[in-house]
């Protein structure tokens, strides 16, 4: 059975002393809804307050981005040894934030994905089409090769610590959700991509989020869907009560 991933992105918001106050809030609130993983991933500045934070509670950290290389000179980076020191244990990778205002392409999000299972962390890997790209027709074909490209290379063993997320670009932040049906059908083109690669079975055990304004009113229904296993939140997830209901919605 594979397991459901509620979470949160909170992209550059937050500093460690609010991280401090917002886990220390949310914890007792989501205490004992263990149906779900819980996740937050945080600044990296943020890193050291939020494993702090939520020391001895159900809720995990992970990361925004993670660095290919194992060190060397590459200012400004994180590797992954560093974060699973810290205590990370989920890495978002190729988020289309990244890929739209960082050079993110689909070769670094597989070298970013190898490293970071490589070290034992484990991987949001986040796909998703443009609404140009949807018009056009191309979201199952995008979708496939975006999966296939992250996961070129990725044994087996590791798959089981690969979340993918399915976070169509013209949802994100816009406040616009792919209905039910959108989210359940982008999700089942990713899971069929992961079983052309790895078996159907294999496909079967792997978490797949959907991710683009789910928030405390739509992400019941977006849960109930199939292929549905969770989500990936950003506005939603800066708010203990926003993100509480969608940990909730995931529990009932
Ligand atoms: C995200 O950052 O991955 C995201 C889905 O953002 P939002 O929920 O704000 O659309």
């Amino acid at each position: 059975m594979r397991r459901t991933v509620i979470a949160g992105n909170w992209k550059m918001n937050m500093t460690p002393a609010e991280t401090k106050k917002f886990i220390g809030e949310l914890a007792p609130m989501v205490a004992g809804l263990d149906k779900c993983d819980i996740v937050l991933c945080v600044p990296a500045i943020d890193i050291p307050a939020a494993v702090e934070a939520a020391s001895g509670t159900n809720i995990r950290i992970g990361a925004e981005n993670v660095h290919f290389k194992e060190s060397g000179a590459y200012t400004g980076e994180i590797s992954a040894k560093m974060l699973v020191e810290a205590g990370v244990e989920y890495v978002v990778i190729g988020h289309s934030e990244r890929r739209q205002y960082f050079g993110e392409t689909d070769k670094t999000v597989n070298l970013r994905t190898k490293a970071a299972l490589a070290a034992g962390l484990k991987t949001i890997v986040c796909v998703g089409e443009s609404l140009e790209e949807r018009e056009l027709g191309y979201t199952e074909t995008l979708l496939k090769y975006q999966t296939k490209m992250a996961l070129t290379g990725v044994t087996a063993e590791q798959l089981k610590n690969v979340v993918v997320a399915y976070e169509p670009v013209w949802a994100i932040g816009t406040g616009v959700t792919a209905t039910a049906e959108q989210a359940d059908e982008g999700n089942g083109f990713v899971r069929a991509a992961i079983a052309e690669a790895y078996g159907a079975e294999a496909a079967e055990e792997v978490t797949v989020q959907y991710g683009g304004s789910m928030n405390d009113g739509n992400a019941a229904e977006l849960l109930s869907k199939v292929n549905v296993d969770g989500g990936l939140i950003g506005g939603a997830s800066l708010k203990t009560d926003k993100f509480t209901a969608i940990v909730k919605a995931a529990n009932a």
